[in-house]
């Protein structure tokens, strides 16, 4: 038996192990070999400090590769790996160390792999199999306490498959890689990919407009939330011929807006591969990189992946099934059979719709459907309205405690405006209940780390808005 994704992975690695897996800011570069070693190592000493098979490791430290070499380790020694965001308070990681109960907590990733190294890398991963857990990812839930989701060695082996095949990675590739690795986009989707291929990855702490662009230069492939795209558009220097060397741009974890999808076309003549996915199922559907790509579409399910919408109208929560969809939320087991029908889908709570030809148009949260008069009010199709007037870079809308309708719809609006014109215009294009009551004119919107904008700040933060 083998150690089902450990295996997978380094089954990818170069035949030369010298070749590079990560190159840093500084020049230089750490191979495959160092990544192997280093990975060997941490699983050697877990083991000798007690780590038993499915014991969980927890991990909160700034991103670096030994971060990886912590991952890598935990998942050859057989235990399951919890990253935690680097932003978490005290208090906040608390919660997480007395809900998984891990045997070992890292916060200092590079010492702890150094004193690794008075052990031999343990040759053989501890056999693992499809159903074993590998990772406890703990959503950012936005209300009440986050859950963590339970991914296997099978879910992830499975999504990495599939993901370097859509996206054609191989060892020729160079992949741009500023995002977190306590996030599934950093750590299984890009990653994984990269692994998988052999390739090297142009390894950068965070986003910054200068050493993104200076990666341009080399780059094949560069995986970002919405946000790295607005920003290197903002930045006159990212030009055509600089993008000119990248096969393909991709982007996910929040929606990315058409302006921004039209603006990138304009600028370098490619069009930004869109994809859609979560904590509990890594990448459900994406566009396809030989195919057309759509502003506003999040593409096609991925091979293996059933999609459908529940509700029986057009649009209605998006419900998948499928190899990389998680086995539930960790010791929460009423959470987990809320969120799943009696036929095994999971409710994504995506609300959403598919073409007849398996093409997905995602409008947002269920829990952010506004309902007004009794009337449903998805706030993506006023934000697109709103988005195309003169002025306006970018809106939010929500839905606020209103005396007379339950909710009122209200516009958060990036750019420069008069209210009244954009509530007129938003009438002349829209149904009455749809219609913004008030427009608040903002600098700009409350977002995470991945790139999300908060509406559960904006709903607190405008709660009076209507109050008499
Ligand atoms: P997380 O578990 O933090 O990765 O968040 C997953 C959520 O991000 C999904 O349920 C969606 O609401 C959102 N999301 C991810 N990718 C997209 C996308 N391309 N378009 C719209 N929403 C997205």
């Amino acid at each position: 038996m083998s150690n089902h994704l450990y295996d997978l992975l380094a089954g990818g690695f170069p035949a030369d192990r010298s070749r590079p897996c990560f190159l840093l800011g500084d020049g230089s570069a750490i191979s495959y070999g160092d990544l192997e070693a280093g990975a060997g190592r941490v699983a050697a000493r877990l083991i000798a400090e007690g780590v038993r098979p499915g014991d969980r490791v927890a991990l909160q430290a700034e991103k670096s590769p030994e971060v990886i070499m912590v991952y890598l380790g935990v998942l050859k020694a057989g235990a399951v790996f919890l990253p935690l965001n680097s932003a978490y308070t005290a208090a906040e990681v608390d919660y997480f160390l007395a809900n998984a109960e891990p045997a070992v907590f890292i916060t200092d990733p590079t010492a702890w792999v150094r004193d690794a190294a008075v052990h031999a890398p343990l040759e053989r991963a501890v056999p693992r199999a499809a159903e074993d857990l590998a990772s406890l990812i703990y959503t950012s839930g936005t209300t009440g306490r986050s859950k963590g989701a339970m991914l296997s060695h099978g879910n992830l082996a499975a999504n990495a498959l599939a993901l370097h095949a859509a996206w054609g990675f191989t060892p020729d590739d160079v992949l741009l890689h500023a995002l977190p690795v306590f996030h599934v986009h950093g750590l299984f989707v890009a990653l994984h990919c990269a692994l998988l291929s052999g390739c090297p990855m142009i390894w950068l702490p965070k986003f910054t407009d200068a050493e993104v662009l200076a990666g341009l230069e080399t780059a094949t492939v560069m995986m970002g939330v919405p946000t790295f795209y607005t920003r290197l558009l903002a930045n006159p220097d990212f030009t055509r011929a600089r993008a000119a060397g990248v096969r393909v741009f991709i982007s996910g974890s929040a929606p990315l807006l058409p302006s921004t999808f039209v603006e990138f076309e304009e600028r370098t003549g490619q069009r930004i591969l869109e994809r859609y996915g979560m904590s509990e199922a890594v990448i459900i559907t994406t566009n396809p990189l030989d195919g057309e790509r759509i502003a506003g579409s999040v593409g096609y399910p991925l091979p293996g992946v059933e999609l459908r919408i529940g509700g029986g109208e057009d649009t209605g929560v998006i419900q998948i099934r499928g190899p990389s969809v998680f086995g539930g939320y960790w010791r929460m087991p009423e959470k987990t059979a809320e969120e799943f029908t009696a036929d095994g889908f999971f409710i994504t709570g995506d609300v959403g719709r598919q073409d007849p030809d398996g093409r997905v148009w995602i409008s947002g949260r269920a829990k952010d459907l506004i309902i007004s008069g009794g009337y449903n009010v998805y706030p993506k199709e006023v934000e697109l309205v709103i988005d195309e007037m003169p002025g306006v870079i970018e809106s939010a809308v929500i839905g606020a405690p209103h005396p007379d309708f339950g909710e009122g719809v209200v516009a958060v609006v990036i750019g420069e405006g008069d209210e009244a014109a954009i509530i007129a215009e938003a009438r002349r294009q829209l149904a009455a209940y749809k219609t913004p009551k008030r427009v608040v004119f903002v600098d700009d919107l409350p977002r995470n780390t991945m790139g999300k904008v908060q509406k559960n700040l904006l709903r607190e933060r405008y709660a009076g808005v209507f109050a008499t």
